[in-house]
């Protein structure tokens, strides 16, 4: 058992309330193992659909370690919002006695390895969204959708 990001099984809780980011050999996996969906930026209470939100100047750990925010494109501060959805996915985790994620990549939250840079343009750096910081500071082994 797994636990995945919700919008790469077609659920459509992304920002754009949409299921574009629907990963086929996730949905395929879904057939012979049991994977649970969650989307921790509706966990953290964000609507759907939502105003796009990245990583400012920094990664998911930094947001963690209070050291950047999460900030919308209209300039609004989300960051208590994705920290209460890591938080909680955490608590799903260890309620369920999970070892592993699937996370979509490059999203603020469940980006695994690249994230966007902060500057609504497309660019990416280096690191976790917040979600996946915080699972594997927990020892989550951390799936990202590439290697499915
Ligand atoms: Fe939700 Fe994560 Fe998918 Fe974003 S990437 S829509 S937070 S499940």
């Amino acid at each position: 058992m797994k636990l995945i990001s919700a919008c790469l099984l077609g659920v459509k809780c992304t920002w754009s309330s949409d299921d574009k980011y629907k990963n086929d050999r996730a949905i395929g996996l879904s057939r012979v193992e049991t994977l649970i969906p969650v989307c921790p930026e509706q966990l953290g209470g964000l609507t759907t659909p939502r105003v796009p939100q990245e990583v400012q100047g920094g990664t998911g750990e930094d947001v963690l370690n209070g050291k950047c925010k999460v900030i919308n494109k209209n300039g609004e501060d989300v960051t208590k919002e994705f920290i209460r959805g890591a938080e909680e996915t955490l608590k799903i985790v260890r309620q369920l006695n999970i070892k592993e994620f699937i996370g979509k990549s490059k999203s603020p939250s469940c980006g695994c390895g690249q994230i966007y840079d902060g500057t609504f343009s497309g660019r990416l750096i280096n690191g976790d969204g917040v979600t996946i910081a915080l699972l594997r500071r927990n020892g989550i082994r951390i799936i990202p959708e590439e290697d499915l």
